[in-house]
């Protein structure tokens, strides 16, 4: 679909289309995963030019068992860097492990997939040679947001499931629906996969935006899409982090709210624990996820496609000045902009002065870099959700917007503190005394909120889905 030649299109993706043919990524090998570039499967041409012969092991691939076509990165002889091929399963040479016994999703495939000198015609290599890790790793940027998307779906199932067994289920001679405990938990997932989801459809609505910018360009629709796609590539790395993590968010508290009937094999929500612990771990596992982040939003900065030092000086000079005690006029949300206003400041502090300070030798220094990667998620997140549901006020009033209004103001509540906490253990990790002293205070500054009634929120919160028994928050698309 993105990096195939007409005659590879019309050839494989009728048949993918239809579900006639099933496909599979085989690019993890047993001592190459996160450093994906690093796999030792060799293709070598051969002498008439016509074919090149492939010899390797690949390990984890899902639909392994059933699939039709492979799409295998392998190194050319030498090569530093991968090239993508399309192989056909029935080519000779080719063999299957058994499958993996996983802790979930056991009703996917997954099989270790070996080459024994598989012939693959030269017009069936992938784009272009040492191109691979690049083609590799675009489609992760896809399959990255496609996660998030996935597992919203699979947050939101698994609320259900708790809000109604703990509607029916009665301890005390109530339904455990009516706890304070209960309602927190079931709140909190909502609150969190109402805001991921905010974050999804905003990076989906920017980059299909970039896309169609493109393609008004006289770009073709190919180009136009990996374009689009790669120029919003740290989003993609952000929901894959918030979002799997969101899940297992939910699912853990589904299995709480279910008690021992949550530990039973019968319960949907035991398979939902289990099932739900992968997403952290493919499309990149969530720590590489978060370097990937920083790195990416650094390297547009030295590109000069962002500018950090602008705003970095900006936030500098501001940390010698007087705090601005202008507070917000009243009006809805005038606050939790200001907020969202502060905690970039934040981020740029703490993101700036550690580049300032380490320079290369950031790159080695992974919790600053974890750190930094949780407030950009936080605050990605966070304002996302805020346009959203500033967008549902605007077009139904405040009056029918109580609970979206409770979810933002919760939500940024808390953030402040997250933020916080990630901003203080970097800070603390590169800077010292006076200096130490004033950027504590910065950031105290940057991420002071006004008190609020989380409590009171989240009731509200929960009693929407509690009362109607199931996820009842709005779709994006439906605004009105
Ligand atoms: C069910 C399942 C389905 C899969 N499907 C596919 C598929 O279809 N196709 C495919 O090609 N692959 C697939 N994979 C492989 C998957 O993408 C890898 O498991 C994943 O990328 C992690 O690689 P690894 O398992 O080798 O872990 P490792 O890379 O060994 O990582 C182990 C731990 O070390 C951490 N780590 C590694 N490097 C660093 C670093 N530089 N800095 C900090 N921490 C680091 C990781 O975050 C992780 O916590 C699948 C895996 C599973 C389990």
């Amino acid at each position: 679909m993105y990096y195939g030649n007409d005659a590879q299109k019309q050839k494989y993706i009728p048949k993918l289309a239809t579900g006639e043919w099933k496909a599979a990524y085989c690019l993890t090998e047993p001592s190459s995963g996160s450093d994906a570039n690093s796999g030792k499967t060799k293709a070598v041409l051969s002498a008439d030019g016509k074919h090149y012969t492939l010899n390797g092991q690949k390990m984890w691939i899902t639909n392994g068992g059933f699939a039709n076509l492979f799409t295998v990165f392998a190194k050319i002889e030498g090569d530093e860097n991968l090239t993508g091929f399309i192989v056909e399963a029935n080519s000779e040479g080719i063999s299957l492990n058994a499958e993996e016994k996983k802790m979930g999703i056991k009703g996917s495939s997954t099989r270790q997939v070996f080459f024994n000198n598989v012939k693959v015609p030269t017009e069936n290599l992938l784009g272009e040679r040492n191109q691979g890790f690049k083609i590799a790793l675009n489609i992760l940027n896809i399959g990255r947001i496609k996660l998030a998307a996935g597992v919203m779906g699979g947050s939101k199932a698994v609320i259900n499931h708790a809000i109604k067994y703990a509607n029916e289920r009665e301890q005390f001679g109530r339904p455990i629906s009516k706890y304070g405990a209960i309602r927190h938990k079931i709140a909190e997932g909502v609150i969190r996969t109402f805001a991921v989801e905010s974050a999804t459809y905003r990076a989906a609505a920017d980059i299909e935006g970039a896309i169609n910018g493109y393609m008004a360009d006289g770009m073709d629709k190919q180009k136009a899409t990996l374009k689009g796609i790669e120029q919003f590539a740290p989003e993609c790395a952000m929901l894959k982090v918030v979002g799997s993590e969101t899940l297992d968010f939910c699912v853990d508290e589904a299995v709480q709210i279910y008690g021992g009937m949550g530990y039973s094999a019968e319960s949907p929500v035991e398979r939902a624990y289990r099932d739900s612990r992968i997403n952290r771990i493919f499309e990149g596992t969530n720590e590489i996820n978060r370097l990937l982040t920083v790195d990416m939003i650094l390297k547009k900065a030295m590109k000069g496609e962002l500018d950090l030092m602008t705003p970095a000086m900006a936030v500098a000079n501001e940390l010698m000045s007087i705090p601005d005690f202008d507070d917000a006029s009243g009006k809805l949300f005038d606050a939790e902009k200001k907020y969202i206003r502060n905690f970039k400041k934040a981020r740029l502090m703490v993101a700036g002065t550690a580049v300032q300070k380490l320079m290369m030798e950031l790159s080695k220094q992974q919790e600053i870099l974890m750190n930094i990667a949780d407030i950009i998620n936080e605050i990605y997140v966070a304002e996302s959700l805020l346009l959203r549901v500033e967008k549902m006020v605007e077009k139904r009033g405040e009056a029918a917007c109580q609970e979206y209004i409770a979810i933002v103001k919760t939500y940024i509540f808390d953030a402040a503190d997250r933020i916080n906490k990630s901003g203080k253990d970097a800070l603390m990790a590169f800077v010292t005394e006076d200096e130490l002293r004033m950027m504590m205070m910065g950031l105290k500054r940057f991420t002071k909120v006004e008190p609020y009634n989380t409590k009171e929120a989240r009731q509200t919160i929960a009693l929407k889905v509690i009362n109607k028994g199931e996820w009842c928050l709005s779709d994006a698309v439906n605004l009105g």
